[in-house]
């Protein structure tokens, strides 16, 4: 192992994809955040744009930045983060996860905007090596939160793990009328997710029973990268810790996480 710096493992609540451009309250937690941890010798993301049928890791020497979204202003589609990716840390992960089986994608995905969006404040020059991990859809939450669990080990070997996603995350409902508020079902689920991600990670396991994570989560391609983390906090044995917290449109939680 060619460098034992112990990083923490994030979970971002990235919000809209305008948030790469802006400075507000989030990004500019973010970027403090960057500025005071540790250098990682390389980055792992788990972003919830990257939700296939599969588990997999990118393989490439140099991602492609994807931009996967419409109707966004031309900045937007200009935004470039050219950072490596980790050959290397892409075997890696798939080694840890045995016997969970990591395809290797050396030609279809990159970086999609789920990670870009919140790099582009954690680590503005792009200058250190990002894979990202695909969300497998087929799976149910404790696939995810063993994975997590097994991926735990690369935090304590110099790998800043973030995944991105949102607590709560639904786009039919939102409500541009409520820039900065959230509508009860989504204050009552966020608040659920906290006190099992701050007290005992494990049970948020039980958050896909929760009354209302149909409408939290209608589809839970956002909702799963927490639950990666929730597997690295049982993993290292200690509770998470929010740094951001608020409502986006009334359907979207910003919240995020770290653990240590
Ligand atoms: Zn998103």
């Amino acid at each position: 192992m060619a460098d034992t710096t112990s990083m923490p493992a994030l979970f971002i609540g990235h919000g809209s994809p305008m948030n790469t451009l802006e400075l507000n309250p989030y990004t500019i937690a973010w970027r403090e955040l960057g500025a005071k941890l540790p250098r990682p010798r390389a980055i792992l993301a788990i972003s919830a744009h990257w939700y296939i049928g599969a588990t997999a890791v990118t393989s490439m020497a140099k991602p492609r930045v994807i931009h996967d979204f419409y109707g966004f202003p031309p900045e937007l589609f200009a935004f470039d983060y050219p950072a490596p990716g980790s050959p290397e840390l892409a075997e890696q992960v798939a080694d840890v996860a045995k016997p969970v089986w990591v395809g290797s994608d050396s030609d279809s995905w990159g970086l999609d905007h789920g990670t870009w969006s919140v790099l582009a404040h954690l680590y503005p020059e792009a200058d250190i090596p990002v894979i990202q991990l695909s969300i497998d859809a087929s799976k149910d939450l404790s696939y995810h939160f063993d994975l997590g669990r097994r991926l735990a080990p690369l935090s304590d070997d110099g790998v800043l793990i973030v995944a991105s996603g949102n607590v709560v995350h639904n786009l039919a409902r939102m409500n541009w009328a409520q820039p900065g508020s959230g509508f009860d079902w989504a204050q009552r689920f966020d608040e659920a997710a906290r006190v099992a991600m701050t007290s005992d990670p494990a049970s948020a396991l039980g958050l896909g029973r929760h009354p209302d994570f149909q409408v939290a989560a209608p589809t839970p391609d956002h909702f799963l990268p927490l639950v990666y983390l929730a597997g690295i906090a049982d993993a290292a044995g200690q509770p998470a810790e929010s740094f951001t917290e608020g409502y986006a449109m009334g359907s979207l939680s910003m919240t995020s996480y770290r653990v240590g």
